[in-house]
């Protein structure tokens, strides 16, 4: 967990290429149903360009299928849950299926860098990786845009939306902190810096 532009995906991306782990995380199925046109996905569109969360009944829903399909397969949960009533209902599956959660890990970001991260967030259109206009190299940029890649922009990563989402943050998701922390599953770390530095103190967390 963590704020938005946090590096939660960023970071779960780099995991996944690493360790033989799936990544499930409702933003992107979330987007991957808008891109669709089903059903679901019209029924979230507005209220994820407004930067607001959508029902905790959909994002259940989605969890459930994905849990479904993972057998025996490690998994990490990337935005999910994002509120306590989520984080209980979370419980409650993982310990009907057996799998209960080894560890909670917040990343822990200074705010006044949230929203240059999130403003200059692109992804590429040919590899799907998680760019910065501001943060990254010249030769990643590069790497897109010389083979005829595009770097598009979140629909919801726009200023209006930005500030919602972090004030949707410190009201919903942030209290999650001290269910986790009583549970004794929370691990924080530094989220200062760049994805490179956050990724090897993920790494050394998780080697421990
Ligand atoms: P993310 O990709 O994690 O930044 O999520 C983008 C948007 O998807 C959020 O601002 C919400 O509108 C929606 N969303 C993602 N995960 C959840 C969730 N667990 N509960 C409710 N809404 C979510």
């Amino acid at each position: 967990m963590g704020a938005p532009g946090s590096g939660k995906g960023t970071q779960a991306e780099k995991l996944m290429d690493e360790y033989n782990c799936r990544q499930i995380s409702t933003g992107v199925l979330l987007r991957e149903a808008i891109e669709s046109g089903s059903e679901l996905g019209q029924e979230v569109q507005k209220i994820m360009s407004e930067g607001l969360l959508v029902s905790d009944g959909i994002v259940l829903d989605l969890i459930k299928y994905e849990l479904s399909k993972i057998g025996e397969n490690s998994f990490l949960l990337d935005g999910y849950p994002r509120n306590i009533s989520q984080a209980k209902s979370l419980d409650d599956l993982l310990s009907n299926l057996n799998k209960p959660l080894d560890y909670t890990i917040l990343i822990d970001v200074p705010s006044e860098i949230l929203i240059k991260r999130l403003s200059g967030r692109r992804t590429c259109s040919l590899t799907g990786k998680t760019l910065n206009i501001y943060f990254s190299s010249e030769t990643e940029i590069d790497e897109c845009l010389s083979k005829g890649g595009e770097l598009l922009q979140r629909e919801d990563d726009n200023e209006q939306s930005i500030t919602k989402r972090i004030e949707v943050y410190g009201q919903q998701t942030e209290p999650m902190i001290d269910y986790y922390k009583s549970a004794g599953l929370l691990e924080t770390i530094d989220g200062h810096g760049s994805v490179n530095d956050v990724y090897g103190r993920l790494k050394k967390l998780m080697e421990l």
